[in-house]
Order: structure tokens, then C-alpha cells, then sequence
């Protein structure tokens, strides 16, 4: 049933516990989100263009006889040109005529290729005369990716037309580096920036400006992308960052929309109402993260935390923080292993995605560490209790839901068998100590205690999610099993099937005259206290199906295999009293109708008690 709803259960116990989750920390991108990224707006010499329509023109469809868009200014040819340089992801053909065009790898950086394919610039012609030569992959530490090219081969393939010569004065260059990163991550190693139609020192007040012109895009939900490069005579030591990443030429931004899930909403108010706190970590912005988390409905205030100051703080600190905190940005993998254990410390029952190698310690960490089923890496799988098959964060809610529902129906099974037998067991001591003989026979005892205990049990165990599973708070996980009512339930059941039963027992025995062993009317003794048991728990496997939901609700029909082995238990137990070969061997005697009325009526005790008390507890909580 998990799998059924996306959530690959890699630990048995974790079902259980995510009926207790308190928080469910979500990465953003692709959880929260479609990770369908799309260049909005690029920002180059101090002018932003608003690009998201066209390139989107021509819908979601790429190919290289579409109409092309101009750069208008130099900077934006490198950016573009540059951009798609430095990207991992490609650009596919998706059918055999070699038509339209599909990103692979990354969204942020396909968004990257799509865009620069809009201006006419691929990425396959653009590495004929630049190829990758050295790089500094992307680390979500650093939030920086940078790739090194030779410029002696650049006749071979342009820019737009031009040559990077054309575009800057190369001088003796050997080598161009292009880099790309969260622009906050770029400005302390930018030197200088390119601004109007020249390039300028990188002045504090320029940074300034840079900033700002990040934080507007970022205000509005965009996720920020930085470009840069930097001309080397000769091949530098990639192994150390800073020989690379360092005294760049700034050339301009750009600001990539992604929509959020449309089901995510509805999931975080649901997650709510049931007592369960959504927070967002990410790499992202702390002004886009707040912009999306407000979107969602999971930012409750207007405060975030970002890496470095969770870095800083201690655990006290961290601990007073993480209640009221709901938009974590700007974090690192190596964060997100504080703010669980913060959260842990504070008593809650966390539940965490991740999905890089990075993550591996913090799913470990949380109660539930969530991995994501495309993309993913197999080391945070390996670390994870569950994997979302569709990285989709209203995936873990519904999980919750089916561990709460699942917990639910260990208890009704419990309950079912534990009243039951606590019934059995009284009147058998009762009759006992009373001098009688045993109301039942050893085979009968045995049969109830497999069949009509046994089989309806079972079926308790697929009985579909209780009306206001997702109305109550998370189960405390010290919380005793007896908790919730299940003690008064045993007590009540319990009661009212020995009384039932013991009645009958002392009653019967006197009005059949208190019939001496192997004598009809001993086994008719006997067959009506045992049929009256079987049927009394017939009633309590209907009636125990639901707290709230009375036993003739809609709810009736929803667990066909409980109705099945009720009826057919039912039906044997005519077969046993009626049909010589069993009354042979269980011992039983065919009763008059008189009789098995009285059996009927007496077993319809269970049910009508626990079908009141439902209806006092529906009542009480009317009022409440
Ligand atoms: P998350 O996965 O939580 O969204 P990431 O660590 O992937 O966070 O990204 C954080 C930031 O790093 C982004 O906001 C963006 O500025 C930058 N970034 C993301 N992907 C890349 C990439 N491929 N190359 C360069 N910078 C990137
Ligand atoms: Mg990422």
C-alpha cells in the first residue's frame, strides 16, 4: 500500500514512526517544486531583460531552424555562451528526425543550454572551438562550478559570430575560465565587473549594486545564477579552487523561474491540521526560499536561518531557534545534520529528505530520512528508511497518512483479539471456580481462538485510513499502546462478552437442568455458549473497524475481506451445529431456533456497546 502511493519502504519500523512525525524537513528544488527551470529574466550591464517569453516561444519545443533571438550586448554572449559552456547537461534530440530538442542532467543548468540555444548558441558547436580542457565541478559547499577552455583553438567555433577576441581583449591569453554560481558565492572573488559597455574595478560599491540587483530577483522567487570568467596564460592548477576561482571578471546574472507542485500546497495544509510542521532547507537564496515557502503556505513568519549563521550558533541556541525557524537557505549538506539533531534534541520525530552523497549523515540522523527515488544518488538511498519514488514532498505526507492508518489497524487487531480473549479467559475461570464443568470443549476453544479469532483479525489489518487520521496529532511515540481508549475498550468488551456468556453459562445450565457430560443436553449447553461467542466476536470485528464511524456507515463495504470472513465464519458456524459429521467432532448439538435466537440476541451486546460508545464519544466531541 505504501508502494501504491510512491513511498518505497526500506525499513520495516519506519512505518510505524511516520505516524509520529512532528517535522518534515524538505529540500525545495524538485520536492517542493517541478525542478522544471526556465531563464526568466537576464541582467547584464546593469539592464535587466525580461527573456521568459521568448524563450519560451515556440512552447517547450527547442530545434535549431526556430527563429533565434539577438545579444545585445557583449556581456550577454559571454554569459550565454559562457553559461552553456560550463554546464554538465546536453541538449538531446527526443525523436529520430532530429526536430526538437530535450535537456539532460540538471534542470538549472538545462535551463542554461535552452537558453543559449534561443540565441542561437549550442552547446556541441560551442566546444568544437572551446573544449572543456579542466574544471572545477559544482559542490553545493561551494555553489560554484567552473570549466577551463583553450582559446587557440577558438577560429574553429564562434560566438554569435565572433570570436571572444572580438568580444574582449584577450592580450597573450592562453586559456578562458567560465564560472557560474549563487551570485553571493562570485562577488568576493570577482575583481572586476562588467558594467555599461566597459569593464570597471570590482568596487564595494558595486557589489553593492550587484547585490541588490540579486536580492530583487531573488524577492521574487527566482533562483539566482551569477556568471564570471577570467583569462589565463596558462593552464592553471585546477586542484586548488582558489588558482581558478579567483580575480574573475563579473558579466552578468540570471533568473530562472521554477513553478511550484501544484498538489504541494494542499499537502502542507494537510500536514498542519494533522499536527505536522513542514520546513524548507535549501541551497537556495534565503529571499527565494522565503518567497516559496510563503507561496506553499510553510513559512509562518518571516524569519530564516541561513548555513552560516546555523554554523555558528551552538546547540543551545540552534535549539531555540529550530522551533519558530521554518525556511532554512543558503545550506550546505554538513548543516542540515545540526539542524536535525537540534530538532531531535527539542523531542520532535523529524523526517528528512536529501538526496546528494553529502545528505547521507542527515538522513541517518533524522527518524525518517527520505531519498529520493530519481534523482536520487545511491549513497542516500542506502542511508535513507524511505524512498520517494517520485521526489515528490506530498508523497511523504501520504506516507505519513498510510503509517498512521497502518498503526491504526495493529491496534484494532489488538484490540479485537486482546477483548476477545480477555472475555473467553473470564468465563472459563468464572465457570471454574463456580464448581461448573468447562462451558466448552477443548476443540471448540481451539477452533475459536484460529478461525474466528484468527481470520477476521487478519482482515482488520487492511482496513482503509479512519476518517480523521489526518485531523489529530501525531501518536507520541512513549505513548503506551494502552493509550487512546484501547484499555477502556478491552475493559468495556471484555466485560460485556463474559457477562454475556458467564450469563448464559450459569442460566442455561440451570434450565437444561443441569445436564451431566454426553448427554444432548450438555452439548446443546455447550454449542450455545459456544456459538454465542463466535457471534459476539463476529460483531466486535465489524464494530472494532472504527472509532467515530458507526458499524452500518459507508465504511462497511470499504474492507471486503473482513465482510468475507465474517459471513463465512458465520456460515460455518451454522455448519458446525447442523451438520452431523462436525457436531461428531466439535461436539456441538443442533439448537432450536428459540435457542440460537437467544445466541443472536445475546451477541448483539457487543456490538451495541461498542456502537454507543462511539456515539458518546462523537457526542462529547461535538460539544468540545
Ligand atoms: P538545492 O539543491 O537545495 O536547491 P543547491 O546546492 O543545488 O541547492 O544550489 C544552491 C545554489 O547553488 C543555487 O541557488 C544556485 O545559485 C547555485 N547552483 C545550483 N546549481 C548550480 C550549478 N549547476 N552550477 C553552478 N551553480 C549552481
Ligand atoms: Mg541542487
Amino acid at each position: 500500500r505504501m508502494l501504491r502511493r510512491q513511498a518505497l519502504i526500506r525499513k520495516l519500523p519506519a512505518v510505524e514512526t511516520l505516524g509520529s512525525v512532528t517535522v518534515i524537513c524538505s529540500d525545495n528544488t524538485g520536492t517542493l517544486t517541478e525542478n522544471r527551470m526556465t531563464v526568466k529574466v537576464i541582467d547584464v550591464a546593469g539592464k535587466t531583460q525580461n527573456v521568459l517569453e521568448m524563450i519560451r516561444r515556440g512552447s517547450h519545443v527547442l530545434s535549431r531552424d526556430q527563429e533565434q533571438l539577438k545579444p545585445e550586448l557583449p556581456p550577454q554572449t559571454i554569459l550565454l555562451a559562457g553559461g552553456a559552456l560550463c554546464t554538465d547537461a546536453l541538449l538531446q534530440y527526443e525523436d529520430d528526425e532530429h526536430r526538437n530538442m530535450v535537456t539532460v542532467g540538471d534542470p538549472t543548468e538545462g535551463a542554461l543550454l535552452v537558453a543559449a540555444g534561443r540565441y542561437g548558441m549550442w552547446k556541441e558547436d560551442l566546444e568544437e572551438g572551446y573544449p572543456r580542457v579542466a574544471e572545477v565541478p559544482f559542490e553545493s559547499s561551494r555553489k560554484r562550478m567552473t570549466t577551463i577552455h583553450p582559446l587557440d583553438a577558438s577560429d574553429r567555433a564562434v560566438l554569435d559570430g565572433q570570436r571572444l577576441e572580438g568580444l574582449v581583449d584577450i592580450g597573450d591569453a592562453k586559456y578562458v575560465g567560465f564560472t557560474k554560481g549563487a551570485v553571493d558565492r562570485m562577488l568576493n572573488i570577482s575583481s572586476r565587473v562588467w558594467a555599461g559597455d566597459q569593464i570597471h574595478e570590482m568596487t564595494d560599491e558595486w557589489r553593492e549594486r550587484v547585490n541588490k540587483a540579486n536580492e530583487d530577483l531573488a524577492k521574487d522567487g527566482l533562483r539566482v545564477l551569477g556568471f564570471a570568467f577570467r583569462l589565463f596564460d596558462e593552464l592553471p592548477d585546477t586542484s586548488e579552487v582558489s588558482n581558478v576561482e579567483d580575480e574573475l571578471t563579473f558579466v552578468g546574472m540570471v533568473g530562472m523561474v521554477d513553478p511550484p507542485r501544484p498538489e504541494v500546497a494542499e499537502s502542507v495544509s494537510v500536514a498542519k491540521v494533522a499536527g505536522i510542521r513542514p520546513v524548507m532547507i535549501t541551497g537556495d537564496h534565503p529571499l527565494t526560499a522565503q518567497y516559496i515557502a510563503r507561496d506553499l503556505g510553510i513559512a509562518t513568519n518571516d524569519r530564516v536561518l541561513t548555513g552560516l549563521e546555523v554554523a555558528k550558533m551552538d546547540d543551545k541556541a540552534l535549539q531555540g531557534q529550530v522551533e519558530h525557524v521554518d525556511v532554512f537557505a543558503r545550506v550546505a549538506p554538513e548543516h542540515k545534520l545540526n539542524i536535525v539533531q537540534a530538532l531531535r534534541d527539542k523531542g520532535h520525530i523529524v523526517a528528512m529528505t536529501g538526496d546528494g552523497v553529502n545528505d547521507a549523515p542527515a538522513l541517518r540522523k533524522a527518524d525518517i530520512g527520505v531519498a529520493m527515488g530519481i534523482t536520487g544518488t545511491a549513497v542516500s538511498k542506502e542511508a535513507s528508511e524511505m524512498v520517494i519514488l517520485d521526489d515528490n514532498f506530498t508523497t511523504i505526507v501520504r506516507a505519513v497518512e498510510e503509517g498512521r492508518t497502518i498503526y491504526d489497524n495493529v491496534r484494532r487487531f489488538i484490540k479485537y483479539i486482546l477483548a476477545s480473549n480477555t472475555g473467553e479467559v473470564f468465563v472459563l475461570l468464572g465457570t471454574q471456580s463456580l464448581g461448573l464443568p468447562l462451558p466448552l470443549s477443548t476443540l471448540q476453544i481451539l477452533y475459536m481462538n484460529l478461525v474466528t479469532d484468527g481470520v477476521p483479525a487478519l482482515a482488520l489489518a487492511i482496513e482503509p485510513t479512519e476518517k480523521g487520521a489526518m485531523k489529530r496529532p501525531p501518536y507520541a511515540p512513549n505513548e503506551s499502546i494502552f493509550a487512546r481508549g484501547m484499555l477502556q475498550h478491552l475493559i468495556i468488551v471484555g466485560a460485556i462478552i463474559f457477562a454475556a456468556s458467564f450469563g448464559l453459562s450459569l442460566i442455561g445450565y440451570d434450565m437444561l437442568g443441569n445436564p451431566a457430560e454426553g448427554t444432548t443436553n450438555f452439548a446443546i449447553w455447550q454449542t450455545m455458549v459456544f456459538t454465542t461467542l463466535v457471534l459476539s466476536q463476529m460483531g466486535h470485528a465489524l464494530s472494532v473497524r472504527s472509532n467515530t464511524e458507526y458499524i452500518l456507515s459507508p465504511r462497511i463495504f470499504t474492507n471486503m475481506p473482513l465482510l468475507l470472513s465474517v459471513g463465512l465464519t458465520t456460515l460455518f458456524q451454522l455448519l458446525l451445529i447442523y451438520l452431523p459429521p462436525f457436531q461428531n467432532f466439535f461436539g456441538t448439538a443442533p439448537l432450536t431456533l428459540e435457542q440460537l435466537g437467544i445466541c443472536l440476541g445475546l451477541s448483539f451486546l457487543v456490538t451495541s456497546g461498542i456502537e454507543i460508545r462511539k456515539l458518546i464519544i462523537n457526542l462529547t466531541n461535538k460539544e468540545a
